[in-house]
C-alpha cells in the first residue's frame, strides 16, 4: 500500500481542473478532510493526489446576489453557525449547524463536503432542501446547475460526474415574510448523527394570515435526504395555523421509505417525523410571523 501522496493547495479553480485532468482516478478533492481522512483511515486505498479547495477564494463565503443568497461550497459550518445574513433569511441552516459535530470540527468542515458525502444524516442537507437549493458544479468543460432534489442518488451517490468540482448553493431568497427551522433527534445531544431530522421552511403571504410556499427536508428517512412532498401539499396556500401544521404532520411520512438501523427501528422513526414536523413547523411559523 502506498502511504504518500502529493498534497496540492492551488489557488484558482483552473488549477484545480488541470490538476484533476494530470491525475485522473488518482485525485481526490478535500475541504476540510473531516470525511476523507476518516474514510482513509478506514480503507487501505491512498490517492496519488489530494487537491484542497481551502484556498479557493470563490468557493468561500455568504452573501446576497439579488433575489437569491450564496453560499460557497467551501464556507465552513462554523461561518455558516455565526453568519448574521443566515441569522435573518437563513435560521433552518443556522439550526443545523449548531448542532453537528463539536467545535473544532466545525472550524474546519464545510458545507460542500458535507453535501458531497451525501449520507442520509447530513445534517445541512435537510435545510438546503427546505430553502430549495440548487448546486452549481464545475469542471472544465463547463458549469451546470442540478436543483438538490435531484442531486442525491442513494448513500453516498450524487449525480456529480469525476472531474466535478461542487461550487456553491444557490438559495431564492423569499418575496414574503419566511422562517425556518430545523430539529435532529440523535441519542446524544453532542456528537452524534442524527437518528432523523427535520427541516421545515413556511414563506407566508404579507398579511401572515396564509402560507404562500413549504418546503420540509428530511433526513434518515430513506437512502437519501429528501422532500415530503405529501406534508407540503397540505401546507401550500393553507391558512397559517396549528391546525393546518397538525394536516402536514399527519402525512409527513407518506412518502418516505424508513429502515431500521443500529440507531433506531422504522417505525420509531416514522413517529419522529410526524412529531419533528409538527414542532419544527410552529418554530419556523412563529419565526416567519415575526417578520410580518
Ligand atoms: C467527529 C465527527 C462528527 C461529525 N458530526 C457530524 C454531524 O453531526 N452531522 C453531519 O452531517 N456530519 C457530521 N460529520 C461528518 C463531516 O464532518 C461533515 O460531513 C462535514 O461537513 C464534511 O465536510 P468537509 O469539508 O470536512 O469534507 P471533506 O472531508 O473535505 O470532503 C468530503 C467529501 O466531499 C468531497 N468534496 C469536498 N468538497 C468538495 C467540493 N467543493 N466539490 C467536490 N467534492 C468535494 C471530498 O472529495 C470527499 O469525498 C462528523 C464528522 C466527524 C469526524
Amino acid at each position: 500500500m502506498k502511504e504518500s501522496y502529493e498534497y496540492y493547495k492551488p489557488e484558482s479553480l483552473n488549477q484545480v481542473f488541470e490538476l484533476l485532468y494530470q491525475y485522473g482516478e488518482g485525485a481526490r478533492l478535500v475541504s476540510g478532510g473531516t470525511d476523507v481522512f476518516v474514510q482513509q483511515r478506514q480503507t487501505s486505498e491512498r490517492p496519488e493526489a489530494m487537491i484542497s479547495l481551502r484556498h479557493i477564494a470563490e468557493l468561500a463565503g455568504i452573501r446576497v446576489d439579488g433575489d437569491r443568497l450564496v453560499i460557497g461550497a467551501a464556507t465552513t459550518l462554523r461561518d455558516i453557525e455565526h453568519s448574521e445574513l443566515l441569522a435573518s433569511e437563513g435560521e433552518i441552516l443556522v439550526d443545523a449547524t449548531r448542532r453537528m459535530a463539536s467545535v473544532q470540527i466545525r472550524n474546519v468542515a464545510t458545507i460542500g463536503g458535507n453535501i458531497v458525502t451525501a449520507a442520509p444524516s447530513a445534517d445541512t442537507a435537510g435545510p438546503l432542501l427546505a430553502l430549495g437549493a440548487t448546486a452549481e458544479l464545475k469542471s472544465s468543460a463547463g458549469a451546470r446547475q442540478v436543483p438538490l432534489r435531484e442531486y442525491f442518488t442513494g448513500p453516498g451517490r450524487t449525480v456529480m460526474a469525476p472531474g466535478e468540482v461542487l461550487c456553491r448553493f444557490l438559495i431564492p431568497r423569499p418575496k414574503g415574510p419566511a422562517g425556518g427551522c430545523y430539529l435532529k433527534m440523535s441519542r446524544r445531544q453532542a456528537m452524534d448523527l442524527a437518528l432523523v431530522s427535520v427541516g421545515v421552511q413556511l414563506e407566508l403571504d404579507e398579511s401572515g394570515d396564509s402560507i404562500v410556499k413549504a418546503r420540509i427536508g428530511l433526513g434518515v428517512a430513506g437512502p437519501t435526504p429528501m422532500r415530503s412532498l405529501a406534508a407540503e401539499a397540505k401546507l401550500d396556500g393553507r391558512p397559517a395555523t396549528q391546525a393546518t401544521l397538525k394536516d402536514a404532520a399527519r402525512v409527513s411520512c407518506d412518502d418516505t421509505a424508513c429502515r431500521d438501523s443500529v440507531r433506531g427501528q422504522a417505525w420509531y422513526r416514522e413517529e419522529m417525523i410526524e412529531v419533528l414536523t409538527l414542532r419544527a413547523g410552529r418554530v419556523a411559523l412563529d419565526r416567519a410571523k415575526a417578520k410580518v
